[in-house]
């Protein structure tokens, strides 16, 4: 990930089209959780009519409580893929919890034939499951979103990454999603993203917001906007240059973290809002 050997040179990479370094700006606008075939298309469409190319999409769910909506797994990927491939989506960032979800992956991937391609997204509880990410690291296909631990150093996540990188897959996003304090209130988790700078300054990898799992709820103040937005412009200022951002057609309806998910009725304006900041930085 660039700490061993100091400079940062070749910041970034490209996958499927889509290039990933400091300079770009890619929102990866989508499902929290896929719940059916429909939310999906709905998503798609949207994506596809602000003429975005990247989306989230989460299959397996690593949920705090087992009695929860675990996520659909592998039964959603078809038509996640197909409507992906419909809509002109080149890159799906998916969360894996287990190396077996890789070859169900690639499996359906190559069952859609069409052009979409998956962002292996190794979410914050398995920020040190060493085995995973060697396993994800072995492989060559897929990107990686790493997202930066909770209850570890940053320096834990960042050694976290080179067990990725140092089996062979150097091409990695690192995440910031807020840390967990006992504070509680307002916000889901303490906004961490004055962190982007220091990522950007200790390695090469491109750097990721997660504003969505940060703050964890969508409503705006009448006359403002939500607190997403604010937290988006400080990452984005700070340097970011990918935002995971949860979205749903009707959220109150989400089986998973429907109160953080935006609607889609405001993604154009999340697009120009982005796109103003980003023009600003
Ligand atoms: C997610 O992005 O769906 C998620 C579960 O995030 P985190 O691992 O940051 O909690």
């Amino acid at each position: 990930i660039g700490r061993h050997g100091g400079q940062r040179t070749t910041a970034g990479f490209e996958y499927n089209g889509v290039t990933f370094d400091d300079r770009s700006v890619n929102l990866f606008a989508g499902l929290c959780a896929v719940d059916s075939p429909e939310s999906v298309d709905a998503m798609m469409a949207a994506l596809a009519g602000c003429g975005i190319t990247t989306t989230r999409m989460g299959a397996y769910k690593p949920r705090t409580n087992p009695y929860e909506f675990q996520g659909l797994g592998a039964k959603c990927l078809p038509y996640v893929f197909e409507s992906a491939g419909k809509h002109g989506i080149k890159v799906i960032a998916m969360e894996v919890t287990h190396p077996r979800h890789i070859d169900e992956i690639n499996d359906a991937l190559k069952k859609a034939g069409n052009s979409t391609g998956v962002m292996l997204q190794v979410g914050t509880r398995n920020a040190q499951n060493f085995e995973l990410l060697k396993v994800i690291g072995q492989q060559r296909t897929f990107p990686v979103l790493f997202k930066r631990g909770m209850g570890i150093t940053l320096e834990e996540s960042l050694n976290a990454c080179e067990y990725v990188a140092s089996e062979g897959n150097p091409k990695i996003v690192f995440c910031l999603r807020g840390v967990k304090t006992h504070l509680g209130d307002p916000h889901r988790n303490m906004v961490d993203f004055a962190h982007v700078p220091v990522v950007r300054r200790l390695t090469r990898m491109p750097v990721c917001v997660d504003p969505s799992h940060a703050i964890g709820r969508a409503e705006a103040p009448p006359d403002g906007l939500p607190d997403i937005f604010h937290a988006i412009g400080q990452g984005l200022i700070a340097g970011a240059s990918m935002v995971l951002v949860d979205f749903h057609p009707t959220p109150e309806k989400a089986l998973c973290d429907g109160p953080q998910a935006l609607r889609l009725e405001q993604l154009g304006a999340l697009q120009r809002y982005t796109n103003i900041v980003r023009a600003a930085y």
